[in-house]
């Protein structure tokens, strides 16, 4: 008989837990809230506009870069979560012309390039027994992410926004490895086909001249599953769900005031 999970979580959230746990427990177990700057939400939208431009490639539905502009500026003028304006050095208007540009280059140089077989593909759920009666489940769609196919088969295309998304022409791969390998995970364990090709992520950098740019990551399931005899992050993750634990990391990128909802309670922060 099927055991109903203890927690459901978005495939999409799964990997912040090996960012700073702690500051997982905050969002997921605690639900604090988080309000993001105009600089998330400029992210938001740009996706939400590639998102719509890949479907409509793959739909043949004629979807333009126009059309993808479109998408982009209304989701940043209305980005449907708390977001506060004041928290970004930029204003709405500078953001609709990076948003903008951005999506542009991504329709005409960057996406024609690939062949996508999914798009934010909906995954059928995972159940991680973490013992003890916990059971954690994996939901949700890909977000962000494409399932791209080339010669050495299917892999992970996922995109990444950000201020520093690119550096020194390449898009920046660390810490995205998590991510992905719970991407592959999802993708065998929904569809029974093997993710045969590495992952690639696609980089956007939002701040500056707009840039596009690709890294790749091997081996991000490996590092998600482990071996016979090294264990995975999974484990890792099980270990932190049965006992309640949750580590702080005040190295994390996002460990500030600005991007942790745990930030004026959390003791384990540098000031
Ligand atoms: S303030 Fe830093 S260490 Fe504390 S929860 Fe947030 S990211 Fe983690």
């Amino acid at each position: 008989m099927d055991q109903s999970p203890s927690i459901t979580i978005r495939a999409s959230a799964w990997a912040g837990l090996f960012d700073c746990a702690y500051r997982f427990e905050g969002i997921h177990l605690l639900k604090m809230r988080n309000v993001v700057g105009l600089r998330a939400a400029l992210g938001t939208a740009i996706h939400a506009g590639t998102a719509a431009f890949d479907q409509g490639r793959l739909d043949a539905s004629g979807v333009t870069a126009d059309d993808a502009a479109g998408v982009m500026v209304d989701k940043l003028r209305d980005p449907g979560n708390e977001y506060d304006p004041a928290r970004d050095d930029l204003t709405v208007g500078e953001a609709e012309r990076v948003g903008i540009s951005l999506l542009t280059k991504y329709c005409m140089e960057v996406s024609p390039r690939y062949q996508f077989v999914a798009v934010e593909m909906e995954t059928k759920p995972l159940d991680i027994d973490c013992g003890g009666g916990v059971i954690v489940r994996l939901t949700g769609t890909m977000d962000r992410a494409r399932i791209r196919k080339a010669e050495h088969g299917v892999g992970i295309a996922d995109l990444k926004s950000g201020s520093a998304a690119v550096q020194k022409g390449v898009a920046v791969t660390k810490g995205h490895g998590p991510q992905i390998g719970t991407y592959e995970l999802l993708y065998e364990h929904s569809t029974g086909e093997q993710i045969t090709d590495s992952a690639e992520i696609i980089g956007l950098k939002t701040n500056g001249t707009p840039e596009i740019a690709t890294g790749m990551i091997a081996n991000a399931k490996r590092v998600m599953v482990g071996t016979e005899t090294e264990p995975g992050l999974i484990e890792f993750a099980a270990d932190m769900f049965r006992s309640g634990r949750f580590l702080p990391n005040p190295r994390s990128l996002l460990c500030s005031e600005k991007y942790c909802c745990r930030w004026s309670t959390c003791r384990f922060h540098e000031e």
